[in-house]
This record gives C-alpha cells, sequence and structure tokens, in this order.
C-alpha cells in the first residue's frame, strides 16, 4: 500500500528527452561555431623587422608626431618616458612631441622636458570645452556617481579627471588644432620604458604596409569599469548594420546557453543583446601607434557620438582603451592592426620584451653605438633589448593569442603555455 504511494511517476523514456534536447544542443554548436575564428593559410601579421637595422635618417619621415597628456606633478615620470624614447629611437628620427595638459603647464615642466626632447617640443592646454561633461549630461549627478564609483574602488573611477580624460582620448584628441595637421600618432604616458632599440621609423612601416593601429599588450579590462559599455557598442554595431568580422569575433566568448533562452544573458554585463559576452580582452592604449584618420572617420565619430550620450564616461567610468579595441575590431581589418612585438615596452608593472634576436645585434654600427644588452636566443626578434627574453609577461597570454587569431596559423595547442 505504501510503497504505491510513493511509488514515483513513471521516468521519461530516454529518446524522448534526447530528441527534446536534441535542437538546442544542436543550435549551440551551431551558434559557437558562427564565432569560431578561421586562421588564415599564412601569417598576415608579422613583424616589420626581426633584428637590428641601421637607423635611416635620411628616409622621408611620414606625417606624425609623439603624443603624451600628463600632469605637472607627473614630470618625473614625463621626462623619464621622454628620456626613454629619445635613447632608443627619437635621437635618429627626430619626430616632434606634443604634451598636452588640461591645466596651464608649469614653466620647470616645459623648461625640463623642453631640453629632453630632441624632436621639438610644443607644450599645449586643452580647451575647456573639451574637458568637461557633455551636453545632455548632468555635471552635478555625474560629480556625486564618480564620488559612488570610487567608493566602490573601482580603480581611478572616483577622479572625475580620469573620466574627462578617457572621453578626451575616446573622441577629442584627434580633433585638437595642434593635430589636425598630422595623420599619424605615437600616443606615450609619464612612466614607461622602452626597452630595445627601436632602429626603424614604425610610422613608415605602418603606412608602407597599410596598418591603421598598432598596439604592444594586450590585456583583461576591469569588468566594474565598464558594465554596460559593450552593449553600447554591440547596439551601436547592429543598429548600423556593420557585417561582424573575425576580429570582432575573437573579442567575444560565444554563450553556451541556447536560444531562445540565451536572450536573457543579455541582462547581464558585458553582453550584446542576444547573450553573448565581450571577454574583456582589449588593446592597452597607453601605447598606441595609430592612423588618426581611421578616428576621423565619419563611422568612428558616429559610434563616439553614441557613446558619448550613453553618459558611460561618466556613469559607469568607460576607458578609451576599451573604447578604441571594441571599434578597431568592429570596423577595422584585422590586417591592418599591427602587433610591434618587437618592442620592449613598460608600463606601470606590465610589459613585453622580446628576446633579441641571434646575429642581428649589428655591434658595429656607429648610430646605434656600443653598448650592453641581454642574451641573444634562438627565435629572438629583439633589438639590442635590455630585458630578459624568457620573461615575456603578457606576451604569450590567452588574451593576447585570442585577438591575434584572425592574423596567426594554428600553432599546437600546448604552445600559448610556453
Ligand atoms: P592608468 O595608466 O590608466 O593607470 O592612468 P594614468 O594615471 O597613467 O593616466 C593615464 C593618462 O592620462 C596619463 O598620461 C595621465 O597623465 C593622464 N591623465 C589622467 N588624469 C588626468 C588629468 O586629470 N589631467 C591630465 N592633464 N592628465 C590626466
Ligand atoms: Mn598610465
Amino acid at each position: 500500500m505504501l510503497r504505491r504511494i510513493i511509488r514515483p511517476a513513471r521516468r521519461l523514456p530516454i529518446w524522448l528527452l534526447l530528441s527534446v534536447a536534441a535542437p538546442f544542443v544542436f543550435e549551440v554548436i551551431l551558434h559557437l561555431w558562427r564565432y569560431n575564428v578561421p586562421r588564415p593559410a599564412s601569417e598576415l601579421d608579422t613583424p616589420f623587422f626581426t633584428s637590428c637595422q641601421e637607423p635611416d635618417v635620411s628616409a622621408k619621415r611620414e606625417n606624425a608626431i609623439l603624443v603624451m597628456l600628463a600632469r605637472n606633478h607627473e614630470l618625473e615620470k614625463a621626462n623619464k618616458t621622454i628620456t626613454s624614447i629619445e635613447r632608443q629611437f627619437n635621437k635618429w628620427f627626430n619626430y616632434p612631441i606634443l604634451f598636452l595638459n588640461d591645466n596651464q603647464w608649469d614653466p620647470k615642466f616645459i623648461e625640463v622636458l623642453n631640453k629632453t626632447s630632441r624632436g621639438l617640443a610644443t607644450f599645449e592646454v586643452i580647451p575647456q570645452e573639451i574637458w568637461t561633461f557633455p551636453e545632455g549630461v548632468d555635471a552635478n549627478a555625474a560629480k556625486q556617481n564618480i564620488k559612488e564609483q570610487g567608493e566602490m574602488g573601482i580603480p581611478h573611477a572616483g577622479e572625475e579627471g580620469y573620466h574627462h580624460m578617457c572621453r578626451f582620448y575616446s573622441g577629442k584628441f584627434y580633433q585638437l588644432e595642434v593635430l589636425k595637421k598630422y595623420k599619424w600618432y605615437w600616443r606615450l604616458e609619464p612612466d614607461v620604458d622602452f626597452n630595445c632599440a627601436i632602429s626603424y621609423d614604425p610610422f613608415v612601416q605602418m603606412a608602407r604596409h597599410k596598418k591603421v593601429y598598432g598596439f604592444t599588450i594586450a590585456l583583461w579590462e576591469i569588468g566594474k569599469s565598464c558594465p554596460g559599455l559593450f552593449r553600447s557598442v554591440a547596439d551601436w554595431k547592429e543598429m548600423m548594420g556593420i557585417p561582424t568580422n573575425n576580429l570582432w569575433k575573437a573579442m567575444v566568448s560565444a554563450s553556451w546557453v541556447p536560444f531562445p533562452f540565451r536572450r536573457f544573458m543579455s541582462w547581464l554585463p558585458h553582453r550584446d543583446a542576444y547573450g553573448d559576452e565581450w571577454s574583456l580582452c582589449h588593446y592597452w592604449s597607453n601605447f598606441e601607434i595609430a592612423d588618426m584618420d581611421f578616428f576621423r572617420t565619419r563611422a568612428y565619430q558616429d559610434l563616439f557620438d553614441y557613446l558619448d550620450k550613453k553618459g558611460g564616461f561618466y556613469f559607469e567610468r568607460w576607458g578609451d582603451a576599451a573604447v578604441h579595441s571594441l571599434a578597431v575590431a568592429m570596423l577595422v581589418d584585422p590586417r591592418k592592426v599591427h602587433h610591434f612585438e618587437d618592442f620592449g615596452y613598460r608600463h606601470d608593472h606590465l610589459y613585453q620584451c622580446p628576446a633579441n634576436a641571434p646575429g642581428g645585434q649589428l655591434p658595429e654600427s656607429q648610430l646605434l653605438g656600443s653598448g650592453t644588452w641581454s642574451p641573444e636566443m634562438d627565435n629572438g626578434i629583439g633589438c639590442r633589448c635590455e630585458c630578459d627574453g624568457r620573461v615575456t609577461s603578457n606576451y604569450g597570454g590567452y588574451c593576447l593569442n585570442k585577438l591575434k587569431q584572425p592574423t596567426t596559423i594554428k600553432r599546437p595547442w600546448f604552445t600559448w603555455l610556453l
């Protein structure tokens, strides 16, 4: 009697379960397949050079400028960066340097940096109307929100100036009167080391190889700083009917949740309207060598204006690195993005440092001069790098390799561990 009462309901036959699940599983596989990044048959973005070059000091220069945004109190750190780039690059190529500040420059800063810069140095103050809350953003509400973001411990999010900076680098700098006449720029920040000799002109090579955007380090964005950014960019992409290219796919981690449930995932941060997620991987924009004409295109400017109206530069802490990266991924052919993997670069505690090219150090070169450098190693591509090429933090990581998939042939799976 009792047994009859508690007898479980008859189990559903396994074939029924499978036939209900099969279309969902099939749909998920198909969905993941759509986000698979096809590998090219040959390498589509290799270093411009893989050993030292005799600096061609008489070659024609590109229409380019080095740009550093800084504050007066960053004098020492700014000077360190300029000392480094002059020693490793600009003493041969003499490109002009533009220093930007939202405040009046301290004469001491101008004096010191003028001395260190061998290329013509200019010190500009950013017009007030660019470095402020835009129309449509309630300044008081934004200030209050910025305070709260700071209390939540989001890095830099409690500093009003930092928000203005991110907005400035996302959508304004390339329109400055002083930059209008230039096509190329190399972004510098205070407290940077260049650890290798840069013995060729990267602007000339970018132009020759039809590149638009160059980077050194790729890493994950701090998720809390920009929960709504990806959704806004993806919505704009959808609105404009921009086709999905392989670099965009490489930025996205496709959802494993089957349709139609996947759509509910879109309520979560960093998801598009279909529920797929940005991996947060992006190019670290404190180093950039890029064609400003890309930022000046109608499409980019339109995207920026759209983002600006969303208010996320203030009510969240959208970073220019993430904005640039998502825009590049969406709008630029992956073959036009260049990884400067032969550059030694350090900022804060992150760095990339290649091993030196065996037999490629031009020890007799008068221009490169005498000096010491780290050991040369098999497969090294660096020129006189002063760091241990076996330690290339952030170099072989998953994030970087993911973004390089559209231009890199497939290697055995374990190489990313090396
Ligand atoms: P992080 O690299 O993202 O940790 O941030 P930084 O403190 O290095 O700032 C990034 C860049 O923006 C640097 O070039 C800073 O000098 C500059 N920056 C940040 N906030 C301000 C600001 O309020 N005024 C000015 N003039 N520059 C700023
Ligand atoms: Mn910095």
